[in-house]
């Protein structure tokens, strides 16, 4: 059965136990990165998954906390041998700065290295970003500082919805893209431009219909059972606060 495993749940600060937010979609055949902190060949690993099988990475937006790790895994899977392209799917601000980045380090000169390939995905609700066997994604913008999409999977095994805010203030399109999802991971970062409080994501959830509501990219020190309850207050339904390397079936 497929899964989605947390990969990291803190917000731009970080905290020992808790890396940047970050996760994997884990499918029969392959897996998918969204955004990448960390030292992902690490990360991957615990949370059992080949770095071998990566299919795709789609980064939301090019945040440090979202975006650092990318150019020590492209690295890595080049030592490891990988030969098969590697699809990068995101924002077009976000990738054209990815791109500088590696050209940055001179990733042309690299020897042998497997090709990568640029997917923009367009600013506007219900955008197609990827499908495969496993799969189908698509993205809304959300309400950041700079341009940063959400994401909607549709697992085609169970037919289960699985819906991602990335960092966002409270915003409708991310709402309509998160409707009836049966997990709904959504920021709660709290007050301050370009994110969300407890509340304000239980209340997305609300309005979303979701079934379930996940909270991420929550600060070091969080009273989480606080927060918990804050959120399922207005939400009316479960909520959770997910923890790095928990995993949820999809
Ligand atoms: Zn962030
Ligand atoms: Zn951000």
């Amino acid at each position: 059965m497929a899964r989605v495993v947390i990969l990291g749940s803190s917000a731009a600060v970080p905290e020992a136990g808790r890396e940047n937010s970050h996760l994997a979609l884990d499918g029969t055949h392959g897996a998918i990165l969204i955004d990448c902190a960390t030292t992902p060949v690490v990360r991957l690993q615990q949370a059992g998954i080949d770095p071998a099988r990566l299919r795709a990475i789609i980064v939301t937006h090019f945040h440090p906390d979202h975006t650092y790790g990318l150019s020590i895994l492209l690295l890595d899977l080049w030592l490891l041998g990988r030969t098969a392209e590697l699809p990068l799917y995101g924002p077009a601000h976000c990738l054209d700065r990815v791109r500088t980045l590696m050209d940055l380090y001179g990733w042309e000169q690299w020897t042998g290295f497997y090709p990568v390939s640029f997917h923009p995905v367009e600013e506007r609700e219900g955008a197609a970003v990827l499908e495969n066997e496993d799969f189908t994604i698509t993205a809304s913008p959300g309400s950041h500082t700079i341009p940063c999409i959400g994401v909607r999977v549709h697992a085609k095994a169970s037919g289960r919805v699985f819906a991602y805010s990335s960092d966002t203030s409270p915003s409708a399109a991310i709402i309509r893209m998160a409707q009836g999802a049966d997990l709904f991971l959504h920021e709660a970062t709290g007050s301050g431009p370009g994110h969300s409080t407890p509340v304000q994501a239980g209340m997305a959830a609300r309005e979303a219909g979701a079934r379930r509501l996940l909270l991420i990219h929550y600060p070091p020190g969080t009273d989480r059972e606080a927060w918990r309850a804050e959120a399922e207050a207005v939400f009316g339904g479960p909520v959770e606060l997910v923890r790095d390397l928990s995993e949820y079936p999809l």
